[in-house]
């Protein structure tokens, strides 16, 4: 097993990806605290993890994750009832598809929160820890778009150019602690995040795709298993692209 005795904070692990990252996470026998927005949505995705497999040691928490001080009292009470935290997976977000005319101040500002702010505030939380241990994995999720763009919803795509920023950025500055950082960029995913765009999106951008499918999340969530394992022991500051993409 690839993650024995880690110990595993994910968040916006209650559906989609990070579901499926916290699902591959406990397979390979890492102990996973996985967050949700809300409490009870943390409660079902722990109940039908348990579910599958009683032996999981999974648990689940909901803080703000953009409030540092509550993200930091969280994490806090995470290591001192586990121990410590190895290895985090910073993947809540959020979109909004709007055209640029119509996108609302409010809409940029929750956006850029959720998907830059609180990737500083998770990480902030946990890296003292990791710098006294001196090892540590944070991984982050970008995306496609931090590539190419969008044609619309105009904060996402900044937003993940600036967690491939941040990325390449903390992962200088703290490897040598022996922490590494390095994100997952997924394609289209077949989540609920999807499902929410028009199909005049999606189709036209399946048809680029040289493997012929949009991604599903178990998918995604291989990447992250190899990335937070002492395989990628000698990897820090990759933007990993998990898209189906051919690219020369
Ligand atoms: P999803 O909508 O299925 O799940 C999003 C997760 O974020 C949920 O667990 C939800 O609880 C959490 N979340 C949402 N708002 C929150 C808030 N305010 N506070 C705390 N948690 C909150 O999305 P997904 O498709 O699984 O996306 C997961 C990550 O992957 C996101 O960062 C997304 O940008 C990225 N991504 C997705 C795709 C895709 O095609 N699905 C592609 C590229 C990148």
């Amino acid at each position: 097993m690839l993650l024995k005795n880690k110990i595993a904070v994910v968040t916006g692990g209650t559906r989609g990806i990070g579901y499926a990252v916290v699902r591959e996470f406990l397979k390979e026998g890492a102990s996973v605290v996985l967050c949700g927005s809300r409490p009870e949505t943390a409660e079902k995705a722990v109940n039908s993890l348990k579910e599958e497999n009683p032996q999981w040691d999974v648990i689940g928490i909901s803080p703000d994750l953009t409030k540092y001080d509550d993200v930091r009292t969280a994490f806090d009470a995470v290591a001192r009832e586990f121990g410590r935290i190895d290895i985090l997976v910073n993947n809540a977000g959020i979109s909004a598809k709007e055209p640029f005319t119509e996108y609302t101040e409010e809409m940029f500002q929750k956006t850029m929160d959720l998907n830059v702010k609180a990737v500083y505030n998770c990480c902030r939380a946990v890296v003292d820890g990791m710098k006294s241990r001196g090892s540590g994995v944070i991984l982050n999720t970008s995306s496609m778009v931090s590539m190419y763009g969008q044609t619309s919803g105009i904060a996402y795509p900044t937003s993940k150019f600036a967690v491939n920023g941040f990325t390449l950025s903390l992962a200088r500055e703290l490897a040598p602690s022996g922490i590494r950082v390095n994100a997952v960029a997924p394609g289209i995913t077949n989540t609920d995040m999807v499902k929410a765009l028009p199909e005049a999106m999606i189709n036209p951008l399946i048809n680029t795709i040289p493997l012929r499918r949009i991604g599903e999340p178990e998918d995604i969530a291989n990447a992250f298993v190899f990335l937070a394992s002492d395989k990628a022991s000698y990897i820090t500051g990759v933007v990993l692209s998990v898209d189906g993409l051919a690219r020369s």
